[in-house]
C-alpha cells in the first residue's frame, strides 16, 4: 500500500473516529435532555391532578381537572382504583382499557417507565395513591415520545451525514496535500535514479516549493551531498591523472637510461646517476603523496606539545640559508616570543615548505623575509618574497594537490616541485586548528601567512585522543 493511501486512510479514520465519538456524546446528551423535559412535564401534570382529587360519598376517588390545567394533546391520563379499576381516562385514550404502564410490582414512590401502547412509545409516570397507609389506586400520566424520536432521528441524520462529509473532505484534503508533497519526492527519486544510471553527478534535483519546508530541506541536503560527491570524484580523478602524469616523466627517463645502458653494454656513470636521481624523485613524491593522504584523512598523529615558534623559525632560517646561498637574501623581520601547541616536526615542515618555495620562486638578487608575531589570540608567521608572485587565476588553486602555476611547471625542471608542498602545509595547519592565507599579485611577490591558536603554557596542550 502506498504512503499516500496509508496517510489518507489514517487521517480519514482519525477524523471519522473523533466525529463518531463526538456524535455519540451529543446524541446521548440531547436524548437525556429531552426525556428530562418530558419527565418534568409529567411530574407537573401529575401533581396538579393529585391536588384536584377528592373522595366522594361512596368512598370513590373523584378527579377534577384543575381549571388552569389543560392537558397537552400528547399527554394522556388514567386513574386506576383498587376497588373500581379504571375510573378516569383522558380524551384520546378513552377506548383503552389497559393501564399505560403495568400496574403490578409498582414501588411505593412515583416511577417513570417507557412503554409502548399500540404503535406509540410513551413515557409514563405512575403515582401510587393512598389514604393513610392504605393504597387506594394509581394515577398514570403518559406522554408520547414521538417528538423525542423525531428529534433523535433528525440529529442522527445530521451527525451521520456530517461525519461522512467530513471524512470525505479529510480524505480529499490529505490525498491532495500528500500528492503534492510526494510528487516532489517522486520527482526527486526519478532524478536520483537518472543520476545513478547516467553516472552524472553534475545534475541537481530541481524543487519549486519553499526551500525551508521538510522536502525542500531534504532536496537541498541531497543536492549538497551530490556537490560534495562530485567534488570528491573530480578530485579523485584529477589525483589519479596527476599521479599518473607525475610518474610518467621519471619512468620514461629511467627506461631511456636503461635502454642506453643495454645498448652500450656497460654501466655508464651518467646514466646511472640520472636513474638514481629519478628514483630519488619518485621516492620523494610517493612519500609526499602518502603524507598528504594521511594528513588529509586526519590519520597523521599529532604529537601535541608546547612549541616555541621563535626558536623554530630561527632553525628553519638557519637551515634554508644554505639553499638561498648568495642568490637570494634571507632576512628575519619582526620576531616575538610565541608559544603554540602542536607537533613540532609537522609545524617545522610547514614553515620549511613556505620558505623553500619563497627561495625557489624568487629570482637572483631577491629577498625573503620571515616575521613572527601575535594578533589577538593567534600566532602569525609570515613568509614574504620579492619573486614573480602568483597570478590571480592561480591563487584559488595553489593549495590543491599537484597544482602548479603554469610558469612553475616549466620553471622547476630541476624536478623538485610536485605541487604537493602547499597542500601538505594547508592540511597540517588545518589539523592544528589554524589557517594559511596568501596575498599576492603578479610581479609583486608573494606573502604566505600562517595563523595558529596561541598557547599560554604546557597545560593548554592536550595529548591527541
Ligand atoms: P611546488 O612543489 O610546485 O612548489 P607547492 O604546492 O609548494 O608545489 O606550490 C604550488 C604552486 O604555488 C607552485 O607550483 C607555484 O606555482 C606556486 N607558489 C608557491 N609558492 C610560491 C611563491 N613563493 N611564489 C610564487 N609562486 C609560488
Amino acid at each position: 500500500m502506498s504512503l499516500r493511501v496509508r496517510l489518507t486512510l489514517l487521517y480519514t479514520s482519525l477524523v471519522g473516529g473523533i466525529l463518531l465519538l463526538f456524535g455519540i456524546v451529543i446524541y446521548q446528551l440531547v436524548s437525556i435532555n429531552l426525556i428530562d423535559q418530558i419527565d418534568e412535564l409529567l411530574a407537573r401534570t401529575a401533581s396538579s391532578l393529585v391536588e384536584g382529587m377528592r373522595l366522594n360519598t361512596v368512598g370513590e376517588l373523584d378527579m377534577e381537572l384543575a381549571p388552569d390545567l389543560e392537558l397537552a394533546t400528547n399527554v394522556y391520563v388514567q386513574l386506576w382504583e383498587r376497588s373500581a379499576g379504571l375510573s378516569f381516562a383522558s380524551a384520546g385514550i378513552s377506548h383503552l382499557d389497559e393501564p399505560l404502564a403495568p400496574l403490578d410490582r409498582l414501588p411505593a414512590e412515583p416511577v417513570y417507565r417507557t412503554t409502548t401502547v399500540g404503535e406509540t412509545n410513551l413515557r409514563v409516570l405512575s403515582v401510587p395513591l393512598s389514604l393513610g397507609n392504605r393504597p387506594i389506586g394509581t394515577l398514570q400520566v403518559g406522554a408520547s415520545l414521538a417528538i423525542v424520536e423525531a428529534t433523535q432521528k433528525t440529529l442522527l441524520t445530521v451527525l451521520v451525514t456530517g461525519t461522512l462529509v467530513s471524512m470525505g473532505l479529510a480524505a480529499l484534503a490529505v490525498s491532495l496535500t500528500t500528492y503534492q508533497a510526494l510528487a516532489s519526492l517522486e520527482r526527486a527519486t526519478n532524478v536520483a535514479l537518472q543520476i545513478t544510471r547516467a553516472d552524472d553527478l553534475s545534475r541537481r534535483i530541481p524543487y519549486q516549493g519553499p526551500a525551508e519546508d521538510e522536502i525542500g530541506q531534504l532536496i537541498q541536503a541531497f543536492n549538497q551531498t551530490l556537490s560534495r560527491l562530485e567534488n570528491l570524484f573530480n578530485t579523485q580523478r584529477r589525483f589519479v591523472a596527476d599521479v599518473g602524469h607525475e610518474l610518467r616523466t621519471p619512468l620514461t627517463v629511467i627506461k631511456g637510461n636503461i635502454n642506453l645502458l643495454r645498448r652500450m653494454g656497460c654501466a655508464d656513470e651518467e646514466s646511472l646517476g640520472s636513474i638514481e636521481s629519478e628514483v630519488d624523485r619518485l621516492t620523494r613524491m610517493i612519500g609526499d603523496v602518502l603524507l598528504l593522504a594521511r594528513v588529509e584523512s586526519g590519520k597523521l598523529p599529532i604529537d601535541n606539545q608546547l612549541v616555541e615558534m621563535d626558536t623554530l623559525v630561527l632553525e628553519v632560517l638557519g637551515q634554508t640559508r644554505v639553499l638561498a646561498q648568495d642568490r637570494v637574501q634571507m632576512r628575519l623581520g619582526d620576531i616575538d616570543q610565541v608559544l603554540v601547541c602542536g607537533d613540532r616536526d609537522q609545524l617545522k615542515q610547514v614553515i620549511l615548505n613556505l620558505v623553500e618555495n619563497a627561495i625557489k620562486y624568487t629570482p637572483v638578487g631577491g629577498e625573503v623575509v620571515v616575521d613572527l608575531g601575535k594578533m589577538d589570540d593567534q600566532a602569525r608567521i609570515t613568509v614574504s618574497d620579492t619573486g614573480p608572485g602568483i597570478p590571480p587565476e592561480d591563487l584559488p588553486h595553489i593549495f590543491e594537490r599537484f597544482y602548479r602555476a603554469e610558469k612553475s611547471r616549466t620553471r622547476t625542471t630541476d624536478g623538485k616541485g610536485f605541487g604537493l608542498g602547499l597542500s601538505i602545509a594547508y592540511w597540517i595547519i588545518r589539523q592544528h586548528g589554524g589557517r594559511i592565507d596568501v596575498d599576492s599579485s603578479k610581479d609583486q611577490g608573494a606573502t604566505f601567512c600562517v595563523w595558529l591558536p596561541l598557547a599560554e603554557g604546557e597545560g593548554d596542550c592536550q595529548p591527541e585522543a
